[in-house]
């Protein structure tokens, strides 16, 4: 079976607070977002599954210079996010926005801390983002 799914029915599924991604059924790779061919071994024998929104930090960024969307979101020097990479509990690894962290001693982040995700609305948008 192939899967049907466009980019944006991905983001329509993270406004409505669900994960989706592709599990190939004929090796077992699970991607996010979702494919229609396996990147690993070309099948486009995928099925579509709900990630449970839970893995481990990678590796981060504190930033003090933010994307103008964010400096709109009140974020700057004197109010910094994060961003890092998850590496999510089924296999694929995603960048997000990461809270929980005390930002003003960012040497207490530990690689390897387990997040969960939080689904943050921001005007029209629902950003899937992790917290520790
Ligand atoms: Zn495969």
């Amino acid at each position: 079976m192939s899967v049907n799914l466009t980019i944006n029915s991905y983001f329509d599924e993270i406004k409505k607070k669900k994960i989706l991604g592709t599990k190939c059924k004929d090796c077992g790779r699970i991607h996010l977002p979702p494919r229609v061919i396996c990147d690993q071994c070309k099948s486009t024998n995928l099925e579509l599954i709900e990630l449970a929104g839970e893995g481990t930090l990678q590796a981060y960024s504190v930033v003090y210079v933010p994307t103008s969307k964010m400096i709109a979101a009140g974020f700057g020097r004197e109010n910094p996010n994060c961003v890092g990479i998850v590496k999510l509990s089924e296999g694929p690894m995603m960048s997000a926005e990461i809270h929980g962290f005390d930002l003003s001693k960012p040497e207490n982040i530990k690689i390897g801390t387990t997040v969960k995700s939080k689904f943050i609305e921001r005007g029209e948008d629902v950003i899937l983002a992790f917290e520790a």
